[in-house]
């Protein structure tokens, strides 16, 4: 390929004004996901970024770091656990409160997921502000493990959260970034 991977996934992705609301522009990747190349292209990326690194296993944010999550599991040959949205886990679990533009939201885990000293790849589709992102890395670090990075596709600079969590100590790779 002559083209730079991640030039090629951030061409592939759809931007869509005004969704859900008026003024925000959506950032799309089901065409990421739809073409095989891209996909793979993506995965691959992650798999190249990871491949040599101690880590234990990957946890996926509900719901398109699920997509991308456990697919690089599978291609790491790790585990994945999933953080979800409050109220769908079975079994006991810890959650984490955390502020929205309008309200407040909640990302859950069960308290079995991750053992303590475990070393977490934490992965979403995209960081805007990073409340979903510092939600889920203060559960797995509540639940004792350490958050090797913190992984998405897209990154926001404009708005800051990535630049928050890497000041608040968390590593985070984005593949791509839109302002
Ligand atoms: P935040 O907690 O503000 O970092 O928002 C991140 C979460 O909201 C991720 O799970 C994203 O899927 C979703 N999200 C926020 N803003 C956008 C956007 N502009 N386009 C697509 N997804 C978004």
């Amino acid at each position: 390929m002559h083209i730079d991977p991640a030039v090629y996934v951030r061409k592939a992705i759809r931007s869509v004004p005004d969704w859900p609301k008026p003024g925000v522009t959506f950032r799309d990747i089901t065409p990421v996901l739809q073409d095989p190349r891209t996909f793979r292209v993506l995965i691959d990326l992650f798999v190249y970024r990871y491949m040599r690194q101690r880590l234990d296993l990957v946890a996926g944010v509900d719901a398109r770091g699920f997509i991308v999550g456990s697919v690089l599991a599978y291609e790491l040959n790790l585990g994945f656990v999933p953080v979800r949205k409050k109220g769908k886990l079975p079994y006991r679990t810890l959650a984490e409160d955390y502020t929205l533009e309008y309200g407040n939201a909640a990302v859950e885990m069960h308290t079995d997921a991750v053992r303590p000293g475990q070393r977490v790849l934490l992965i979403d589709d995209l960081v805007a502000t990073g409340g979903t992102m510092l939600a889920a890395s203060k559960l797995l670090q509540r639940l004792g493990a350490n958050v090797h990075e913190a992984a998405a596709i897209i990154e926001l600079p404009d708005l800051g959260g990535a630049q928050a969590m890497r000041d608040s100590g968390i590593p985070v790779y984005s593949v791509c970034s839109f302002s």
